[in-house]
């Protein structure tokens, strides 16, 4: 395997388990020895779909020790008081904030307990696919290693190497589409008591019709602050990162868009000038899989914007996907094809729906026609509780595939434009009309059996 990262480290365990001779080469040092380089974003939002796959390998109860319940979204807008939207109906339905570098390292340290290799500082440089040989260069001294292979699977990310070397011997269809938007990390510390700063069970949002700041929680009372802002300013419009040339003019705008988060990061010019602006993009491939010699999955197969905060979710599902295509087919061939069948769709599901779910996050938490939306939204579930299910809890709370979770959404957003055009409050509207249509359009739905 490629990449000891998050999915690399999943897939291990489950493979292991299923008697499978495991050897993950990860281009990075050991992270036990040396500490973290993730290099970018530092803490994750796990949901169920991620917990599931955990779980599948008896590695949830190890990461949820360090994991922070999100109950919602926390809104920040001008002088007001934050608000909280709740993501769901109670604290069964929350998400989880969790530190990339506590979960690699959980996983990592299961990998090797349950039997995988683990080879650090090796990173992938070259694939001879005819002779089953992989090629890795030795970060510590330059030197090259032959690896003779069976098959490779390749959890090296959004940049693959694995990918690459497939691309040299089959088009694999690849297209990348990169967003106008970049992204920056900074920090609120503790507080002088060694607590948090802030709410620490929410997301913290600061809209800003294009762009907007984030929070989540860390388990040492930190937050990671993540700012979302176009790279370039379109014909002479701002903000955008270019327009930002030096740490003063950062101040000047977070002084004048987000001061109340300002206030919270007291280290800003370390931080602005530390942290490089990172990239967003979709990956779209058309082959996941080179016959039964090599194949994809996570982000190396199908990275995404961030903003449903799925990526990880997505990939760990992908580890049990392939995991039981590789119990259900006697030949690799077959069990990757089968992988590939079983999830291209959906990946392209949640690949479109984080991509929307940035203007909602930006520019609609605080729109009244929004708020009127999400409120009916809720009101519909409770009268009909399993068939009008909202799309954040399809999406987040549920396992149904992704591809399922986004026709239903389609139609429910249609649902809700109808029966709210024109209205400003749910009182005034035709529960008679609309309870017509939900029954007319939508079918009860049931959760995939644990
Ligand atoms: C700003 C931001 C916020 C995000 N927030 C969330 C979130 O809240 N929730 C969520 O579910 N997802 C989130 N994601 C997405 C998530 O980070 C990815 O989907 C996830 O990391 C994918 O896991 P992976 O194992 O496929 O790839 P990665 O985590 O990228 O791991 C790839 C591994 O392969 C190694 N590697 C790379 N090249 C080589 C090579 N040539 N040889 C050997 N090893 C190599 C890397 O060092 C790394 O360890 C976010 C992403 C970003 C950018």
């Amino acid at each position: 395997m490629i990449g000891a990262g998050l999915a690399g480290a999943l897939l291990g365990i489950l493979l292991r388990r299923r008697g499978w001779e495991v050897d993950l080469y990860e281009k990075r040092g050991d992270p036990r020895l040396r500490g973290y380089e993730g290099g970018r974003s530092i803490n994750l939002a796990l949901a169920e779909r991620g917990r599931h796959a955990l779980r599948a390998a008896d590695a949830d109860e190890a990461v949820m020790r360090h994991a922070i319940m999100m109950r919602g979204r926390m809104v920040h807008v001008d002088a007001a008081e934050p608000a909280l939207q709740r993501y769901g109906r109670d604290d069964s339905e929350v998400i989880w904030s969790v530190h990339r570098g506590d979960l690699n390292l959980v996983l990592l340290e299961l990998a090797q307990a349950a039997g995988a290799r683990l080879h650090f500082d090796l990173g992938l440089a070259g694939v001879n696919f005819d002779s089953r040989v992989a090629v890795f260069a030795d970060a510590r001294d330059g030197s090259r290693r032959e690896v003779p292979f069976r098959a490779l699977v390749g959890a090296d990310g959004a940049g693959s190497a694995l990918r690459a070397a497939m691309h040299r011997v089959r088009d694999l269809g690849e297209r990348s589409d990169f967003l106008d938007h970049g992204y920056k990390e900074l920090e609120i510390p503790p507080d002088d008591d060694g607590g948090f700063r802030i709410e620490p069970h929410a997301l913290h949002i600061w809209p800003r019709g294009h762009y907007m700041c984030i929070a989540l929680p860390n388990d040492e009372k930190t937050f990671t602050v993540t700012l979302f802002l176009p790279h370039q300013a379109a014909a002479g419009d701002g903000p955008a990162f270019d327009q930002i040339r030096d740490t003063a003019a950062a101040r000047t705008f977070f002084e004048r868009e987000f001061p109340s988060a300002l206030a919270l990061i007291p280290a800003f010019e370390r931080d602005w000038a530390a942290n490089p602006v990172g990239q967003l993009g979709t990956l779209y491939l058309e082959h996941w899989h080179l016959d039964g010699r090599a194949v994809l999955l996570g982000d190396a197969a199908h990275a995404m914007v961030p903003f449903h905060g799925q990526g990880m979710n997505c990939a760990f599902e992908d580890c049990v996907a392939l995991a039981g295509q590789l119990d259900a087919h006697p030949d690799l061939a077959g069990a990757f094809a089968a992988f590939e069948a079983q999830r291209k769709p959906d990946a392209a599901a949640i690949q479109r729906m984080a991509l929307d779910n940035y203007l909602e996050m930006r520019d609609r938490v605080d729109d009244a026609d929004y708020l009127l939306q999400r409120a009916l939204e809720l009101a519909l579930q409770a009268r009909h509780p399993g068939r009008f299910v909202p799309h954040y809890a399809m999406v987040t709370f549920m396992r149904i595939p992704y591809s399922l979770a986004m026709t239903r959404t389609d139609v429910q957003r249609g649902i809700l434009e109808r029966a709210t055009a024109g209205r400003s409050t749910l009182d005034a509207l035709d529960w008679a009309a609309i309870d017509a249509d939900v029954l007319a359009r939508l079918t009860p739905l049931e959760d995939v059996p644990a």
